[in-house]
């Protein structure tokens, strides 16, 4: 089968023949329809060393870790999909018996694999072995591009959990790529009244608006803090670091109000400084998101199926083998450009 494969960084990923995968006891194989790029892809195929703080991932990595597909086999003991069922799935795979598998949290497991950082290949490739335990249906509202949407919308769904949000308060999203527009979306769905998202790029602030923003502040332009002031009346109660860049997190910091709440979604994979007296003087709660739970990929796949949420807007298009590594480097430096999907 044909998969987009990692060999070094800096270097670009290039298409190739890789063996088919086969489905082993509690195990299913599902032909990929949808695979999003994310921007943790992005970095990943360019850590080089141990300083960011993640593992590089070894030569011949496959990623791709945002996908919808069709289930091709089913593995020994699993009794509850069969063939041709349309699923996405947790991208790894864990024991699925103990206390972390069983609420909801297996990337906790012990004997979790991950797929698509190196130990288990991932959804940028015709086929892919996932986990029957970590796998969830896609019911008939949900299509294969908004199946591959479920991923990052359960991130973002992580993080505004963690802000234990109350209705009514204010919020500011830093970052509109796709996990900030998506933070937009749900803070917009569990009642936050103000809801600004910051980006210094105009296309992704217009998207920001389509997801739920009721404001957004071009950061080139305008001065955050005053923007906030003026159009909320004040600083928000929380602020979420959806950019993931040294330096973010002291912003989140400076922007936030005596006693408010940030939360961290943005996957830094460098050294950074902050300066800690600020979050003391002001008593911030600072809160880290990391991954997801069941439930939240389970609440993403049934708002949608129901039309209660749309992430449509983020889909900026869809993309084949040919066009794949190309893209893949481009999305590097144009930040104009949102969510593209791979279809195999
Ligand atoms: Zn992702
Ligand atoms: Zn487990």
């Amino acid at each position: 089968m044909r998969a987009a494969v990692f060999h070094q960084a800096g270097q670009s990923l290039t298409i190739e023949q890789v063996a088919m995968p086969y489905a082993r006891g509690g195990d299913l194989v599902i032909a990929i329809r949808c695979c999003g790029i994310c921007g943790s892809d992005l970095h990943m195929s360019e850590v080089h060393g141990p300083q960011s703080g993640m593992t590089p991932l070894p030569p011949g990595t496959v990623m791709g870790h945002e996908f919808a597909g069709e289930i091709v086999e089913v593995g020994r003991g699993v009794d509850a999909f069969r063939v041709g069922q349309r699923v996405t799935a947790m991208p790894y795979i864990a024991c699925g018996q103990c206390a972390a598998c069983l609420t909801g949290v297996g990337y906790r497991c012990a004997k979790a694999v991950y797929s698509a950082l190196g130990q288990a290949p991932g959804g940028f490739a015709e086929y892919m072995r996932i986990g029957a335990a970590e796998t969830l249906l896609l019911p008939d509202g949900v299509d294969d591009q908004r199946g591959a949407l479920v991923e990052p919308l359960a991130v973002a769904l992580h993080g505004v959990a963690a802000a234990r949000l109350a209705p009514g308060e204010s919020v500011l999203v830093m970052g509109a790529g796709p996990i900030g527009l998506a933070c937009a979306l749900w803070c917009r769905h569990f009642g936050a009244r103000h809801i600004m998202v910051t980006d210094r790029e105009p296309a992704r602030l217009a998207l920001a608006t389509r997801m739920g923003a009721t404001a957004t502040v071009d950061v080139t332009q305008e001065d955050v803090i005053g923007s906030c002031k003026r159009y909320a009346g004040r600083r928000p109660d929380v602020v979420f670091d959806c950019i993931g860049i040294p330096g973010a997190q002291q912003l989140a910091m400076d922007y936030a109000p005596m006693g408010g709440r940030i939360v961290v979604i943005g996957v830094c994979m460098a050294p950074d400084t902050i300066r800690p007296v600020k979050a003391l003087t002001k008593e911030l709660q600072i809160n880290y998101a990391y991954m997801y739970r069941r439930q939240e990929f389970e609440l993403a796949i049934d708002l949608m199926n129901r039309e209660l949420i749309d992430p449509t807007p983020m889909l900026t298009g869809t993309m084949s083998f040919a066009e794949f590594p190309q893209i893949f480097e481009t999305l590097k430096t144009d930040k104009s450009a949102c969510k593209m999907l791979l279809v195999p």
